[in-house]
């Protein structure tokens, strides 16, 4: 039996049972990790022997009787942009390479209250700018389905560790797309909660008001549970709010009284054609399975783009302002010559990759005397048009499904020169994000030998929607647990 084929609810059979043992589950993912991943490059950290140790002190538990539940004996990855105390948390960035976390981040600590076993940390764009994984300053992270093409981003790491079978489950964040996007170019289960459902305290902020964590899972159960685990309010982080969370029965439901709904104005120039058949395709599925697919238009939907990357600037060029070379992370020797500003920008200037200096650079002037009223808050404004224009779609379906990015899995290096042509892989997750809406990409098909993924959103704090539309659509498709050649 290959304990990597098991899911978390069989995994618990076999601790039951005593087929398995925890160490030995976290042994054979070890294992892949030492295999597989000098080639792959997902990981910028493993734990290998604080993972044994774990694993041994709970199968200690499970001889004391314990019945494993939640997360229990399950090996996870954390994206390197959550904290987990007393290790180093990088956000993939030189200027935080020697930073030690003094604490765990809240939705990490419900990891390892619920029984997971961290495996190590994910490489990722830094500071989870990027679509592509290209932009960490360590190195790159290769998708296992094609080793010449890019994992996806920002949580791409996370997203090649779950395909590859070095991991069981992972956690990601997404602020416009970074788990989904990812999610869709590996060919696994990524999913992003509504803003507020998952606590931010002690995920290395991108952008504040968008960032969310969630999880990559190779079936829609396992995403459910860790999402489930990791859900909830959290007096460090006062935007989490304390809406139901649902239990796994909806999973059970199919499509019952699911109304989907389909964006027609849902192309895009660059959009390429073996996507938007697989995305046809999957329609024609749900419709033959007797689903109620209706067409809606949200023109606006599209503007998401602009408004997201204007927010995310400028978001950046505040956030960012507290890495000036003396309170965390890299520092150098103060010159004589140098006032404050001369010193921090020398800093900064060795410290941030060129991305993140574009950005906060873009974000300075969206926000700067004269600007913010035409650009940052424009960008506002329109963002809560959007999100009414999403409400008022919700009235009359129950998700909205689509393409999660416009292409496969593109080539490394092919976009990295191309910063424009990069944010559009967003075009599509970006919507969820501006309209506070919970989402998830699941894979639904094929195109040149590399998977697609398809989109359920929902409304705001209806993650129980989307759970149950992407559980009934892998139900109907078989698309689920799929093996990536490089695994
Ligand atoms: N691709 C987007 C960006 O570069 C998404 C980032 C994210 O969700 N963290 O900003």
């Amino acid at each position: 039996m290959d304990v990597r084929l098991l899911n978390i609810s069989a995994l618990h059979q076999a601790y039951v049972s005593g087929d398995l043992s925890v160490e030995a589950v976290v042994s054979a993912y070890l294992d892949v990790i030492t295999r597989k991943d000098e080639k792959l490059g997902a990981f910028l950290e493993v734990f290998g022997s604080a993972a044994i140790k774990r694993a041994e002190e709970l199968d200690q538990r499970l001889r004391n009787g314990e019945k494993p539940n939640g997360l229990f004996g399950v090996p996870v990855a954390l994206k390197d942009n959550l904290c987990l105390a007393g290790t180093k948390t990088t956000a993939a960035s030189k200027i935080l390479a020697n930073y030690v976390a003094p604490y765990t981040a809240t939705a990490v600590e419900k990891l390892l209250a619920s029984g997971a076993v961290v495996l190590g940390k994910t490489n990722m764009d830094e500071f989870a700018m990027g679509s592509s994984t290209e932009n960490s300053s360590f190195q790159k992270t290769k998708n296992p389905w094609d080793t010449q093409r890019v994992p996806g981003g920002s949580s791409g790491g996370s997203a090649a560790a779950v395909a590859s079978l070095e991991t069981l489950v992972a956690l990601g964040s997404d602020t416009g797309g970074s788990i989904r996007q990812p999610a869709s170019f590996c060919g696994v289960v990524g999913f992003k909660p509504t803003y507020g459902r998952v606590s931010r305290h002690g995920l290395i902020a991108l952008a504040s008001s968008l960032d969310q964590i969630g999880p990559f899972a190779r079936n829609v159960e396992d995403a459910f549970r860790v999402y489930a685990t990791i859900a909830g309010p959290d007096p460090y982080d006062p935007t989490t709010v304390t809406a139901p969370i649902f239990d796994a029965e909806t999973l059970q439901k199919g499509f019952k009284n699911l109304k989907v709904g389909i964006l027609k104005d849902a192309q895009i120039e660059g959009m390429d054609e073996s996507v938007a058949k697989n995305i046809k395709e999957a329609i024609r599925l749900m419709k033959n399975s007797g689903v109620e697919v209706v067409e809606l238009s949200i023109p606006r939907a599209r503007l998401s783009l602009a408004v997201y990357y204007l927010i995310v600037t400028s978001e950046v060029s505040s956030n960012l302002a507290r890495y000036d070379g003396i309170r965390y992370g890299l520092t150098e020797k103060f010159k004589a010559s140098e006032n404050f500003l001369d010193f921090t920008t020398r800093v900064r200037a060795k410290g941030f990759g060129a991305e993140t200096q574009r950005r906060i650079l873009l974000g300075t002037f969206t926000l700067s005397k004269g600007y913010a009223d035409r650009y940052y808050r424009q960008a506002l404004q329109l963002k809560s048009v959007i999100t009414q224009d999403f409400a008022k779609a919700f009235k009359n379906v129950d998700v909205i499904f689509g393409p999660t990015a416009p292409t496969v899995a593109f080539k490394l290096g092919e976009k990295f020169e191309d910063p424009l042509t990069m944010y559009l892989s967003d075009i599509f997750t970006d919507p969820a994000n501006i309209a506070n809406l919970p989402a998830v990409s699941l894979p639904i098909g094929f195109a040149h030998q590399l998977p697609v993924g398809g989109q359920f959103m929902g409304p705001s704090f209806r993650e129980d929607l989307v759970f149950q539309a992407a559980a009934a659509f892998e139900k109907i498709s078989g698309i689920t647990d799929l093996i990536a050649p490089a695994a």
